[in-house]
């Protein structure tokens, strides 16, 4: 049997319009292609580690709306069980209205709704899923509180944990200490660590950091640069791929989902972090944040078609 992963986090429409340049305070201005696209971090990466072939489970809140059905229409026909999203008859499904403007720059306003919703409880509900998986996945779209809450429950169990702590806050160290993989990009670990994060040096202190406070293996995501992990064993920067950047919305959602699905089926740690690597570039080369998530069949031909200088080399720990 494939890869299990759980997700737990939030589910938003996305709201996007292309404008040719953002708007000022009380200005008006004339946008087109308005289009609604399935988002939030927590969806986008259930979607990721679906269409790369693991069974996924989210659990999350949506509203009693039409967004609501539409994210949960769209999670079931990509195959993710959505026992555990509940739809909150209180609250509205989260929304975020982003513009885009020509130079592919953005703003965004989050109306999280009934992410944040989520309870004890429904961790609760969902606790044979979470036992049950290889993984559990998790970001910061949803409370604090419940989101450490998931992290006890898998900790306790034995399932492994990766954070992506994603919109950026501060941890407790309790939390920090559980977490098996915490995945960062560079503006969350300066917030996590004080450190700005600007070439390969300053990734291995700021990941080097966060591993001594507890943390089993970081891995921060550097864009085009690809990642650096710092584990136990080792401090590497592993390169990303070269690809026509088109939107780099739901990159880290990508890798995030790639990684966790790469983790559950075993690979050794270099190779999954290959593995999300191309995940990750291959999502930039489309427009929104589910649609431009690849396919595991997509991810395999993109390496297979690598050049020699790129390609897979299996690492000297997975051969020996
Ligand atoms: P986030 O989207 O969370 O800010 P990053 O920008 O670090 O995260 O991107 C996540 C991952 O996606 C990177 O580690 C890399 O694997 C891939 N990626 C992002 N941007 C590019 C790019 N321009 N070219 C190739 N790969 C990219």
């Amino acid at each position: 049997m494939g890869a299990r992963i759980t997700v737990v986090g939030s589910l938003n429409m996305d709201l996007v319009v292309r404008a040719p340049y953002l708007p000022i305070p009380g200005e008006t201005i004339i946008g087109r292609d308005f289009r609604t696209i399935p988002g939030g971090k927590g969806a986008n990466q259930a979607v990721a580690a679906a269409k790369l072939g693991a069974q996924v489970t989210m659990i999350g809140r949506v509203g009693d709306d039409d967004f609501g059905r539409a994210q949960l229409r769209n999670l079931n026909e990509l195959g993710v069980d959505t026992t555990h999203v509940i739809v909150d008859p209180e609250a509205a499904t989260g929304i975020a209205l982003i513009t885009l403007d020509a130079s592919g720059q953005n703003t965004i306003v989050l109306a999280s709704g009934a992410n944040m919703r989520l309870t004890r409880e429904d961790i609760n509900a969902a606790q044979d899923a979470i036992v049950q998986s290889d993984a559990l996945v998790l970001q910061l779209e949803s409370p604090l509180e419940v989101v450490t809450y998931a992290i006890d429950m898998a900790h306790a169990e034995g399932v492994k944990v990766i954070l992506n702590p994603a919109p950026a806050r501060p941890l407790p160290n309790e939390t920090l200490a559980k977490l098996d993989y915490l995945i960062p990009n560079e503006s969350e670990t300066a917030l996590l660590t004080g450190i700005e994060v600007a070439d390969i040096n300053s990734a291995r202190e700021a990941t080097e950091r966060l591993h001594e406070e507890g943390v089993g293996t970081v891995i921060l995501t550097l864009g085009a640069r690809g990642a650096f992990l710092a584990s136990a064993e080792e401090s590497i920067h592993i390169p990303g791929y070269n690809v026509e950047v088109v939107d780099t919305t739901a990159a880290g959602d990508a890798f995030v989902g790639g990684f966790a699905v790469a983790l559950a089926e075993d690979r050794d740690l270099i190779e999954a972090i290959r593995f999300a690597n191309a995940a990750g570039a291959l999502a930039v080369t489309k427009l929104g944040a589910q649609p431009s998530l690849p396919t595991r069949a997509e991810v395999e031909a993109f390496l297979t078609r690598l050049p020699k200088s790129q390609r897979l080399r299996k690492s000297a720990r997975a051969e020996g």
